[in-house]
């Protein structure tokens, strides 16, 4: 089936979501008396991900997420004053949040091949589309998040969701992404193509639809 569209992932691969957060933290630690440290920011990644997965699993609300986030932390706060300190982190993140470098030019080039551009996006449909404003992408083309499909990657049903609502078939879109589990695994599961993009040259190494940047995304179409 000849390719008609690309699917993007947002955070990682065309945001540069962990640089936003280091930069969000380095600013945001030290008015809650916390030092930004490597160690410190680390965990942070980690605690996110613990609750981003139980999220993504539909096992709690976004803002749920973000509460057991800051009490993993060492947060311990009620509801209210939870949500307020997390405002101040996400004042930081967003301020802080940029396209990558390489998003221009390969956008430029889908689009001159012809192919349709669309994102699907494991974030909060407001967040999400405001980030994608922010970078000037507000045009870019729909932007699906769980909010809208009422799934998450990776249930496959994300990617038949977002497809469809596309009017495309499956296997005309590819999905590209740098979770290997989330935007590869989970959308060939669909029956979309998929590439991954490793930009930390982390692997899986067995991949063969492995790219480091997406200056090596023509390749692949
Ligand atoms: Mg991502």
């Amino acid at each position: 089936m000849t390719l008609t569209g690309v699917l993007f992932d947002l955070d990682g691969t065309l945001g540069d979501h962990d640089s936003s957060v280091t930069t969000a933290l380095t600013a945001w630690l030290p008015t809650i008396g916390m030092v930004a440290d490597q160690e410190t920011i680390a965990r942070w990644h980690q605690v996110a991900e613990t609750h981003l997965a139980a999220w993504r699993r539909r096992e709690i609300d976004y803002s749920e997420q973000r509460r057991r986030r800051l009490r993993d932390f060492g947060l311990a706060y009620g509801k209210e004053a939870l949500d307020r300190i997390f405002a101040g982190y996400l004042v930081e993140y967003e301020k802080a949040y940029h396209a990558y470098d390489d998003v221009p030019e390969a956008l430029e080039m889908v689009a001159g091949k012809g192919l349709r551009i669309a994102v699907l996006t494991n974030g909060s449909a407001t967040q999400q589309r405001g980030k994608l404003a922010r970078m000037g992408l507000a045009d870019l083309g729909p932007v699906w998040t769980p909010d809208d499909l009422g799934m998450a990657k990776p249930d496959p049903g994300a990617f038949r969701g977002a497809v469809a609502r596309w009017g495309l078939r499956t296997g005309e879109v590819l999905s590209l992404g740098d979770r290997h589990d989330l935007d590869v695994l989970a959308a060939r599961e669909a029956g979309l193509r998929a590439v991954h993009l490793d930009r930390l040259g982390i692997g899986p190494v067995g991949e063969p639809h492995r790219i480091g940047s997406l200056r090596e995304l023509a390749d692949h179409l």
